[in-house]
């Protein structure tokens, strides 16, 4: 297949650089600098309005949103698939648990955000065994997914591996899906889930964030004090990622402080608690958009709008995954690069 029309040729000759949607550890050698760069911003949104358009006759997401709210919460059935390297990284079922409780806390807005609408169900749990790709997940990410990816557009898979203590997990934007569907879901460091040995990101935010990229968020500071931003109208402009645990700052000349505790920047997980409403209408959109297609409602088997905590599928056993050689490809754009 051939790459989504968001995916511009900027992002093809990217090189060696960052994640486009990585999130960053504050210290991290490379920040935002080399994250999507504004060409690549202007055609993940210029796809969206025209999908919007095309499908909905508007790409005004208020007026979109009130067809959909209708219809209750969204709700995402989530595959997590543990890759560990013998002991490490075998992350428990109640580690998963909870991660998912997490997750649904943060996106209902008990972390003191915004409602976004949207929640998720674990509809499945495994466990591989393959050091590679547990070592080196971003190198790997084509054999790992194609392996052990499950559902279709609805379906969130979620990856753990050793990502790193700079970049803490990488996304995939719901434009992409079209061109590269095998590839299409979230890695985040195994040591990021709630109660992590990764201190001062710890809480299980790291998934919260990621997964704001895979439905259809920007960072905060995406395109600095330039329009348009994020392209979400209540996040106010921002010149450049927070750090740490930020002070309250205003750094472009537009409205509004910084949104320097919004779960799309970059503080301590301590310091970050909030989606805005625009965010979750732009989820939803998103969803509507790229995720939501293919048949005459999501209430098919794939994405089942229950209850947000639901009773999670019972995990399985391990499923071991015998080594493959790996193939010898893409080390440039490997997470060595970022040294
Ligand atoms: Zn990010």
């Amino acid at each position: 297949m051939s790459e989504g029309p968001a995916r511009s040729a900027a992002a093809a000759q990217r090189g060696s650089c960052a994640p486009p949607a990585a999130r960053l550890a504050p210290g991290a050698a490379v920040r935002d600098g080399e994250d999507l760069d504004p060409r690549e911003v202007d055609a993940l949104l210029a796809d969206l309005r025209r999908t919007l358009q095309g499908r909905f006759g508007t790409a005004d997401e208020t007026r979109i949103e009130s067809g959909l709210r209708s219809r209750g919460r969204l709700i995402v059935p989530v595959r997590f698939h543990v890759v560990a390297s013998g002991r490490t990284g075998r992350l428990s079922a109640a580690a998963v648990r909870r991660q998912m409780a997490t997750l649904n806390a943060a996106y209902a807005g008990r972390r003191g955000g915004a409602d976004t609408g949207v929640g998720f169900r674990l509809a499945g749990y495994d466990v591989t065994d393959h050091r590679e790709w547990f070592r080196h997940p971003r190198r790997y990410e084509g054999p790992m997914k194609r392996h052990l990816r499950k559902g279709g557009r609805r379906t969130l898979n979620v990856y753990t591996a050793a990502v790193g203590t700079d970049v803490l997990g990488f996304s995939t934007f719901p434009q992409w899906y079209e061109g590269k569907p095998s590839m299409d879901g979230v890695v985040i460091d195994y040591r990021s889930l709630p109660g992590g040995s990764n201190k001062r990101f710890d809480r299980g935010y790291t998934a919260v964030h990621e997964i704001g990229h895979w439905l259809g968020l920007l960072h905060t500071f995406e395109n600095g004090c330039v329009p348009p931003g994020d392209g979400v109208s209540d996040t106010p402009y921002e010149a450049w990622p927070v750090s740490g645990c930020p002070q309250e700052r205003d750094t472009c000349p537009q409205w509004g402080a910084d949104p320097v505790h919004n779960f799309m920047n970059y503080a301590y997980d301590a310091c970050m608690w909030g989606f805005t409403a625009g965010q979750g209408r732009r989820m939803r959109a998103s969803w509507a958009a790229y995720r939501d297609v293919g048949r005459r409602s999501s209430r098919g088997p794939d994405a089942a709008r229950t209850r947000a905590g639901a009773a999670p599928t019972r995990a399985g056993a391990a499923r071991i995954v015998t080594p493959e050689l790996p193939p010898r490809r893409d080390l440039s754009a490997g997470l060595g690069s970022l040294q």
